[in-house]
């Protein structure tokens, strides 16, 4: 199978397998325990968040600064921040093509009567920055949170964060960032990002699937999603998963000592196999750019992804096809893909509806390699030149 689904997942580093499997395999692991062998595990986790912290590039567990709080991955740090920054009556911020642990919680928090207004993205899918200060300060009541994501996990195209972190400090309004897509694929400093507070997940920087973190800034107030015991100081009761965690410190400090490297490898990849389809098949739509500029002008996007539209071709037909050519790769978020609706950031950004039909998304990895492009592009031709035809003899 060649695996080009890096932004649904991402195969574990066999050296995060080596550091989690020594931890599993050194005993019981309860950091709250008061013994020798409790204090070990909070060695641990100690040693885990100063590796973490030199990662992002923000010193965490000193009084009264950042911290970052372990959760089960994105998807609970998004619900722990949209539910747990800022006033529970203020309005929230969010573009239209946040990923579902975010939007979905904001419509269920709608039906208690919360009010959600939502930025808009141009037809690249950049969501317009301008218009945030406009919408903040919308109505009776300025917006108290604005969540947005770093990166989109569809199309890949980057989002004007620091822009919209200006924005919220000169209007004092908290500021969350789902950097999940982010890291271990472009340089980000939570120092000095200008967020409130920040989402990752582990698994897609080639860590453990489970484990996660919600970064909060000094001085950031969260109320806890869970209820229970005294871990991470009432924010996220549970015993804390000890293994999980020391492989997310290693990923993350792999991923960014790394990155200059597995950057310029992955985009060379992705461009690889971009043009290789684009030779063979010119109609084929890259998404991230502007209409009248065509994929010339693409906007910034994450180094490994490509959104494309196989026009002539059916998203589900086209998955089914290259998942029995032995090509891994996803139509839309792998969260929304089971039941399969039309994406919502391609809707969002005004597309016709026959390149929402027929859109693709592969995302390569550090991992990959250029025999395996090769091999994947002759792959996805012969698929999509074979469904073409059958829909031309259908018709
Ligand atoms: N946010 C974004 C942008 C994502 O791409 C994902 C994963 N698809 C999540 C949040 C959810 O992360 P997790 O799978 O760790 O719950």
């Amino acid at each position: 199978m060649i695996y080009l689904d890096n932004n649904a997942t991402t195969e574990i580093d066999p050296r995060v397998v080596d550091v989690m499997i020594d931890v599993l395999r050194s005993g019981p692991c309860n950091a709250s325990s008061q013994h020798a062998v409790g204090r070990a595990a909070r060695l641990r986790i100690d040693e885990a968040i100063d590796v973490i912290g030199s990662a992002i590039d923000s010193p965490l567990d000193q009084p009264g600064g950042p911290r970052l709080i372990f959760t089960s991955g994105g998807t609970e740090s998004n619900n722990l921040a949209l539910t747990g920054l800022a006033d529970p009556d203020a309005p929230i911020v969010l573009s239209r093509i946040e990923h579902p642990s975010v939007i979905a919680v904001a419509e269920q928090l709608a039906a208690r009567g919360r009010e959600i207004r939502w930025l808009d993205v141009d037809h690249a899918g950049v969501a317009k920055i301008d218009l945030l200060p406009d919408l903040i300060q919308a109505g009776n009541r300025p917006a108290g949170l604005v969540s947005l994501m770093s990166a989109n996990n569809e199309t890949g195209v980057v989002q004007p964060i620091e822009q919209a972190a200006q924005f919220c400090r000169d209007l004092g309004v908290t500021f969350h960032v789902d950097a999940t897509q982010s890291i271990g694929k472009l340089p980000i400093s939570f120092r000095t990002l200008g967020a409130s507070a920040v989402t990752l997940s582990a698994h897609k920087f080639h860590g453990p699937t489970g484990i996660g973190g919600l970064w909060i800034d000094g001085g950031v107030k969260l109320r806890p999603l869970l209820h229970g015991g005294e871990q991470q100081l009432e924010s996220r009761p549970g015993t804390e998963p000890v293994p999980l965690i020391c492989g997310m410190a290693t990923a993350l400090q792999l991923a960014t000592s790394e990155l200059a490297q597995s950057q310029l490898q992955m985009s060379s990849l992705r461009d690889r196999l971009e043009h290789g389809l684009r030779s063979a098949h010119p109609d084929l739509v890259v998404h991230g750019s502007l209409p009248d500029h065509g994929d010339r002008s693409l906007v910034p996007r994450l180094p490994n992804t490509t959104c494309l539209s196989f026009l002539g071709a059916d998203r589900q037909s086209m998955l089914m096809a290259l998942d029995m050519a032995g090509v891994a790769c996803s139509s839309g978020s792998a969260c929304s893909s089971g039941s399969s609706p039309p994406s919502h950031v391609l809707l969002a950004m005004g597309l016709p509806a026959e390149q929402v039909q027929s859109a693709l998304r592969f995302g390569v990895s550090k991992f990959s390699t250029e025999k395996k492009i090769d091999d994947a592009i002759e792959r996805i031709s012969r698929c999509y030149k074979r469904l073409r035809q059958n829909r031309a003899v259908e018709n």
